[in-house]
């Protein structure tokens, strides 16, 4: 089973009893629950495992308790949701060192304070082995202006909120060894390290009333928006070419060898928005995401063809196009043995 395959089953169980309050149960970035006439809570949880997620040998203490709040604070945004409080549950082994720990939780509580979010509470608990977080966050957004990524429509522009395969590329850099590289490489390092939730953005874009479907970018364009099609009962293509990010790649593949569409597409924790609008909407969505600073940009658009293709420039200089489906990160997915659906 692969990741994909391990979440539908579980779903397929149907054991969940009906509950009026429940909105939208497993299959987008956070559950939605009705909290009164206007109001949905969002909720949604991360875990981030040693040797999984992170190295300690080159993941800064504070960084990582800034990652831990900020991966959980994206899934909120994709919504279109505001974060509110949020659960931490530590596991760690009975020799964890203190310091480290101190560092750690400086991370989590001045990230929770800048994307105004509550600490309540939690567990701690002796992990037999390694360090492991997982972060509960309750959030909230007018029911009205819920964002899902099951509502994408025919026609639709695809877009990003900005780089994408920078996280990728720092982390492969990093386990190569060539850290201390850092200048002009170093957005790449803190991509991986120190990613920051769209969380203003999303929630903006979902007040605006604009955007038609919308999920976080955690496992790669390819199998993101595998995703948000497959919710939506539609199909998209995207232009390699016009990925933003790509010179930073490039710039990588100097010391690492590598196509650097191959990191923008498949690689994870972009942690980025992708999100499906009308193209009347384009010059809007642009001056929107100048406000935050973002680079919003168009990649492709929805299509009644289902799956999802990239367009490129072949060696011949002919474009063509090719089936990217589900070819991003999975947890449990063989590199190689992709399904390419
Ligand atoms: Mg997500």
């Amino acid at each position: 089973m692969n990741e994909r395959e391990i979440i539908e089953h579980i779903a397929s169980l149907g054991r969940l009893e009906s509950n009026s309050d429940l909105v939208k149960g497993i299959g987008d970035d956070c559950a939605v629950v009705r909290r009164d006439d206007q109001r949905a809570w969002l909720l949604t949880l991360d875990t981030l495992i040693e040797s999984v997620h992170f190295d300690c040998s080159f993941h800064p203490a504070y960084k990582l308790g800034r990652k831990v709040v900020s991966v959980n604070v994206s899934d909120i945004g994709a919504m279109g949701g505001t974060p509110l409080f949020a659960l931490l549950s530590v596991g760690m082994p009975p020799d964890f060192d203190q310091e480290w720990f101190c560092q750690f939780s400086s991370g989590i509580t001045d990230a929770c304070y800048e994307y105004g979010v509550l600490l309540i509470g939690g567990d701690t608990v002796k992990s037999p082995q390694g360090l492991n977080f997982s972060l509960t966050l309750i959030g909230e957004a007018r029911l009205d202006e819920v964002i899902y990524r099951s509502t994408a429509q025919l026609g639709d522009t695809v877009w990003v909120s900005g780089p994408l395969g920078w996280a990728a590329a720092g982390l492969e850099l990093l386990q190569q060894g060539k850290g201390e590289l850092g200048g002009e490489l170093e957005p790449l390092f803190e991509k991986h390290r120190n990613p920051r939730a769209r969380v203003s953005f999303g929630a903006s874009l979902g007040r605006s009333g604009l955007i038609h479907a919308m999920m976080d970018l955690s496992d790669g364009l390819a199998t993101d928006l595998a995703h948000l099609c497959k919710a939506s009962g539609v199909g998209a293509v995207f232009d390699a070419e016009l990925l933003p990010g790509k010179s930073l790649l490039c710039q990588a593949t100097q010391h690492i060898k590598k196509d650097p569409v191959d990191w923008a597409i498949r690689g994870g924790e972009d942690f980025e928005l992708l999100f499906t609008a009308s193209s009347e909407s384009e010059s809007q969505l642009l001056a929107m995401a100048q406000e935050f600073d973002l680079r919003a940009t168009p990649v492709g658009r929805i299509t009644q063809d289902l799956g999802v293709r990239m367009r490129r420039r072949a060696a011949n200089g002919r474009l063509v196009e090719e089936p990217v489906s589900y070819t991003g990160f999975d947890h449990f997915q063989e590199p190689g043995k992709r399904d390419g659906k």
